[in-house]
Order: structure tokens, then sequence, then C-alpha cells
């Protein structure tokens, strides 16, 4: 078998004609002698606003919930009848579709009378948004003449039961796949799943975070030991920096598994920052495709990336950020208190994302979160705190920055007009990561990528594609 786990995100389902595209995809790995098990995304925003849904429902506004879900309704009854002719078909998905969406506006209701919004209950509220779109594209697929089936992750993908955040439990994973998916491959089929939704152990909906379909995808394919994990998005791969920041970004034609969690993990959001695990653990190699130019040869993800000239490969910024400052006289010549520090940020179930120390303070960058003033408040039991949000981390990353001389002086001369809270190089030597105002963030990224992809190397970087500078 040359089995290929395929996952499509928000926008390459977004509308009949992004469907019909995927179809074609799907389609041409069907005729190449390939068996694809496909994995979708919710349609794009969907689940942005099944979220404000649920907002609106749990502040006691159920017009506005309701309003939403209708919306959202329409959208998706529409582009089933654009896709699907056959009566029978047609009449059986619209069935599926409205039962779906009725089921949706009975939780709607009863939210907005209970006025709490558990991260339960919003899973379960997102869900919708995957069960319904594999529901409509496999239908669309056997439509194209793709012999499709579609199969409800939620039977497949098992997790522990932190809502919106939920640890797949691996072993169960692949015994249900190799139950419920490797007899529909064998049989020629091509299964349609959700990305993003699962259930714990007892059948209760669970998600794996904001842009866990690539999760889903990677998972599916370590179960099954597959050939390749696809990634399908709107753009031409990982590129050297967000698109959306800087125009003429540069498809990096391939990168280390280690760089490109590095980048996920630092604010790329072209990937989940874990599905790069479960392809790691079994050498599976990753392509990051665009489904709006198929010919394009995306980014390849593989275990040991060749050589590069250039040092860097890629820019990732995350925003959202804080900075915990901990100042105490206390920690000079003492031992256990950053172990003291960490127990709280672990108590929040706060991760935290740099760390950078003196012999009496510690500075710490986290995600900005809900529970910062409680941990500021435990902090304080032991130290002066201060915290500051609405920063960002910019992070450089490349396996080639090892050991190379005099790079954190061009890194640093390059955005000298910009105020640097913070630094660290991390112990894998393959990041350079700094924190900056938020504010500040697109005008670095520009500086940066203006400084270190001037003459990149053209056996790393697809320079073809780079526009000529207009006089
Ligand atoms: P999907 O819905 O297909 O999962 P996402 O919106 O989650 O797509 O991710 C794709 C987007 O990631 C791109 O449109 C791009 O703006 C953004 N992005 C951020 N950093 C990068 C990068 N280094 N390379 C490519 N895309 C990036
Ligand atoms: N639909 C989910 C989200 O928007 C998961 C995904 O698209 O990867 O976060
Ligand atoms: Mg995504």
């Amino acid at each position: 078998m040359n089995l290929v786990v395929m996952k499509f995100g928000g926008t390459s389902v977004e509308d009949p004609a992004a469907i019909q595209r995927t179809a074609a995809i799907v389609a041409g790995r069907v005729a190449s002698g390939k068996n694809p098990v496909v994995v979708v995304s919710a349609m794009a925003k969907v689940t942005d606003q099944l979220l404000r849904a649920a907002d609106a429902a749990s502040r006691g506004d159920r017009t506005g919930a309701l309003a939403i879900s209708s919306r959202l309704r329409a959208r998706h009854r529409d582009t089933a009848s654009a896709l699907v002719k056959s009566p029978t078909e047609i009449a059986a998905l619209l069935q599926f579709i409205d039962e779906r969406f009725d089921s949706l506006d009975e939780v709607l209701r009863g939210l907005a009378a209970i006025l709490e919004l558990t991260p339960r209950i919003s899973d379960l509220i997102v869900s919708y948004g995957e069960r319904i779109s594999s529901r409509i594209v496999a239908a669309a697929f056997c439509e194209l003449g793709i012999d499709a089936t579609p199969v409800d992750s939620r039977e497949i993908v098992i997790t522990d039961s932190q809502f919106q955040k939920a640890v797949p439990l691996d072993d169960i994973i692949e015994k249900r796949a190799a139950e419920k998916l490797l007899p529909l491959i064998v049989a020629g089929k091509v299964p349609v799943m959700g990305g993003f939704i699962a259930s714990n152990e007892v059948g209760i909906p669970t998600t794996l975070g904001r842009g866990g379909s690539d999760y889903t995808g990677a998972l599916i394919g370590g179960a099954l030991s597959a050939k390749t994990i696809e990634i399908w998005t709107d753009v031409d791969g990982i590129m050297t920096t967000d698109p959306r920041i800087c125009p003429d970004a540069l498809r990096v034609k391939v990168i280390s598994f280690e760089e490109a969690a590095e980048l996920a993990y630092f604010g790329a959001k072209v990937l989940h920052p874990a599905t790069i695990l479960p392809a790691v653990q079994k050498n599976i190699p990753v392509l990051v495709l665009n489904s709006r130019n198929a010919a394009c040869e995306g980014t390849r993800i593989i275990s040991l990336a060749p050589h590069c000239k250039s040092p860097f490969k890629c820019i990732a910024v995350k925003k959202k950020l804080s900075i915990i400052d901990v100042v105490a006289n206390r920690m000079l010549m003492s031992h256990g208190y950053l172990s003291q520090i960490f127990a709280i940020f672990d108590k929040h179930k706060c991760p935290v994302d740099m760390v950078s120390t003196s012999e009496v303070s510690v500075s710490l960058t986290v995600d900005s979160h809900a529970s910062l003033p409680s941990i500021a408040a435990d902090l304080s039991t032991l130290a002066d705190v201060k915290y500051e949000g609405k920063k960002a981390l910019v992070c450089m990353v490349g396996e080639d920055i090892r050991g190379q001389q005099g790079i954190a002086a061009q890194v640093f001369n390059a955005i000298r007009h910009i105020n640097v809270r913070m630094i660290s190089q991390g112990a894998s030597e393959i990041n350079m990561s700094f924190l900056i105002e938020e504010e500040d963030a697109e005008e670095a990224v520009r500086s940066l990528h203006a400084a270190f992809f001037q003459n990149p190397d053209p056996s790393i970087f697809d320079v073809e594609a780079r526009k000529p500078a207009s006089s």
C-alpha cells in the first residue's frame, strides 16, 4: 500500500470551488496509485464563528448566537447543494446538516439559559465545524468520482479529558485506526475525517487546540505508518517568514523536523506545533503544499536537512505574549528558587516560552493568559513581581547558526532601532529569539528578512519565485 495522509485546511474547503480543487488533488493521488486518507478542517472561519456563537450564548444573547448558527447553516446547505446533485444524496446530506444544526441550536439555547461556558461545552460547540465539513467533503468527493467514505474522527482520535487542548492517547489511536480505517483503505475507499476533533475515552468530544487539524493528520499518518503526510494550505509551503507580513518571503524547499517544530512552536501558523512529533517518531516525511497552486512542490520536512549556506531558514513571530519579571534578593546564592517559581506556572498549567535569569531576577514570557493575575499573586509570595502584556517574540530558526561567529551582532544590527526586552539562544542551538513590543514586530521581521534573505542559497530556497526588484 502507498498510504498518504492528506490534510486540507479551512481555506481548501471554504466554498464549492475550493472543495472541487481539493477533490481534483485527491483524485490525482488515487490515479497515481496512492491510497489517501483525507483529513479536513472546518470551512474557513467556521471555528471562529462557532466560538463567537458560544460567547454570545454564554452572555445571554440567545438571538445573536442563533443568528450566527443560522448563517452557518445556510452557508453549509448552499455549499452542499452546489456540489451534490444526485437527488437521494443531496436529500440525505441536507438532512444530516439540518440535524446537526438543530442539535447545535439546542446546545446554544441551553448555554444561553445556564450562562456558563465551560471548556467541555466549547469543544462540543466547535466540533460541529469539522463534523459537518467532513461529511460535505466526502459527499462531494463521491459526486466527483472518488470512492470516499465519511469517518467520524471521534471514534478514532481518542484523547485524555483536557478539553480545548486534549492529549492524544497514541496506543488507542493506533488500534482504532487499524480497526476502522485500514479495512476501508484495503477495500480501495478514501476515508474522509474531520481534523481537530476527537473524543475522550467515554465518548465526550474534545479538541486538539486551535489549528489542530494538522495534528490529526500527523496522528493518523503516524498510527497508519503512512509513507507521507501532506498538509495542504493556502501558501506555497513553509516560507522564510509569514507572507502576510513580508510579501517577498520565499518558499523553503526543504527543512528539518527540528527546525519546523521550532518554527511552529514560535508562532508560524502554517503548522500546528505538535504536528511534527508523530512524524518524527516514525520518520515520515511531511510535505506542506498549496491547494491553490498544486503544481508547486511545496516544502519537504525531513529528519536531516541538508547544509544551507544561509544561517537562517525562517523567521517566526508570536504575538500576544506577556513578560513577567520576578526579582528577589533572596535568590542570591540560594538553591531551589527556580523550581519554586516553575511550580507556580505548573500549578496554573501555564507554559513558559522563554526564560532568562540573573543572580537575583528571572524574566519569563508566557502567552497572555487569563490566569496571569493569579500567577502573579502566587509569585508575589516569593518575590517582587511585575508583568506587562502586548509583547512579541521573534524567533530566527536555522540549523546552521550553530557555532557561527558574529551572527548575534548581525541580527541585532539589523534591528538596532528597536528596543529588545529579552534575548535567548536555545540549547538546541537552532534558534535565536528575542522579545520586543508587539507594535514593533512587523518592522523587525521585515528588517531581519531584508538583512538575511538577500542572497539566499538556491538549494534551500525557491529563489526563482522572487520577483525582480522594481526600479
Ligand atoms: P490552514 O487553514 O490551511 O491550516 P493556516 O491559516 O492555519 O492554514 O496557516 C496558513 C497561514 O500561515 C498562511 O496563510 C500564512 O499567512 C501563515 N504563516 C505564518 N508563518 C508562515 C510561514 N513561515 N510560512 C508560511 N505561512 C505562514
Ligand atoms: N478548525 C480548527 C481551527 O480553526 C482546526 C484547524 O483548522 O486546524 O482552529
Ligand atoms: Mg492551520
